[in-house]
């Protein structure tokens, strides 16, 4: 990135749907330079009347369940159909791990080469704050681009998914047909975000399994969740990503969740909420990272940590010590 942003020309070439500027608009909000983050935020301000159009469905699966080729079959299935398809994530491990990067292009060839779709792999680097952050803003920018559809990849594994959950408007879960207790592999957070499952890979002799499967994990869900009156009853699907058998029905079930979202006014309701407590994230990263940054609380933390593995002190009175030491001396 330049030392000069051109904010103006960022908003009009965005706007215009230039995937160019789209790249380099996304390039500038994953930035965490001081300046960059002050131009984002310009940026951010241009393009948010022309946001908030798309449908936003996050999709989580453990690593080999399917999900780029799901995404890749879904994603040319939606622009044959008319719609214009972005793919962000959110990965914060996957410069750790050096294997697949989520939303990478390699993984997604039809969809990479769609002029319909736009396709970002995950922020590479950072917490998962800050990657969630990136992708927010991102989405931003994709939907003022006039992306009527966009998919949030993320992995089935820690915190992602409800850091996804809260930027999307429908959670999909991808899982596969396992024998035996179908809840073992499947952790229970899942199932309370999930609003739509579907048993990934149900191709060939694996049609029949994956039904089953399907069958028990609807009666184990029941069971968790109980029944809401008027509330949303988490359907379990079959589908192949790799055929696009059972795509068009997961599809239409998460269209249906948001139109009964938007009918009881709960997607407002949850956008609002989604933005509210995206705001105190913030404040609380931003508090978090001036306490760790701050030249005193740097000095005293490595001999409080030791007092209190030592026991010498309290952790209450060791917190106290560094929030003293925080707000005395401003540095
Ligand atoms: P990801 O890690 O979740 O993105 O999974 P991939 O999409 O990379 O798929 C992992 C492997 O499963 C690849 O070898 C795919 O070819 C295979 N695969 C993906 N979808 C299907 C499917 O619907 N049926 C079958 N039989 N194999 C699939």
């Amino acid at each position: 990135m330049s030392r000069e942003v051109d904010v103006p020309a960022l908003v009009e070439g965005v706007l215009a749907g230039d995937r160019r500027v789209m790249a380099r608009a996304i390039t500038l909000v994953e930035s965490r330079r001081g300046d960059h983050r002050e131009r984002a935020q310009e940026l951010l301000v241009e393009l948010l009347p022309h946001a908030g159009g798309a449908r936003r469905v996050g999709i989580s699966g453990v690593p080999g369940v399917g999900k780029s080729t799901f995404i890749d079959q879904l994603g040319v299935d939606l622009t044959a159909a008319g719609s214009k398809v972005a793919v962000l994530a959110v990965d914060p491990s996957s410069a750790r791990s050096g294997g697949s990067i989520l939303g990478d292009k390699t993984r997604m060839s039809r969809l990479a080469v769609d002029p319909d779709a736009f396709i970002r792999p995950s922020p590479t680097s950072g917490t998962l704050g800050g990657v969630a952050q990136a992708t927010r803003e991102s989405m931003v920018v994709v939907e003022a681009a006039g992306h009527d559809v966009v998919l949030v990849e993320t992995v089935g594994v820690g915190q992602s998914e409800i850091a996804v959950a809260e930027m999307v408007d429908s959670f999909l879960f991808l899982t596969l047909a396992r024998t035996g207790d179908q809840l073992q592999g499947i952790k229970r957070g899942i199932l309370e975000i999930a609003d739509v499952i579907a048993v990934n890979k149900a191709d060939g002799p694996a049609a029949g399994d994956a039904r089953k499967a399907a069958r028990e994990l609807a009666g184990a869900i029941r069971m968790l969740r109980g029944h809401t009156d008027g509330g949303w009853d988490v359907p379990v699907l079959t589908c192949a990503g790799l055929t696009g058998e059972g795509l068009d029905e997961v599809w239409a079930k998460l269209v249906e969740h948001q139109d009964r979202m938007k009918a009881s006014g709960e997607f407002d309701e949850r956008r609002r909420t989604q933005q509210v407590r995206w705001t105190w994230q913030l404040v609380r990263d931003a508090l978090e990272h001036q306490l760790r940054s701050h030249p005193g609380v740097r000095t005293a933390v490595p001999d409080l940590e030791k007092a209190v593995v030592s026991g010498e002190l309290t952790a209450a009175l060791a917190a106290q010590q560094i929030l003293e030491t925080f707000l005395a001396r401003r540095p």
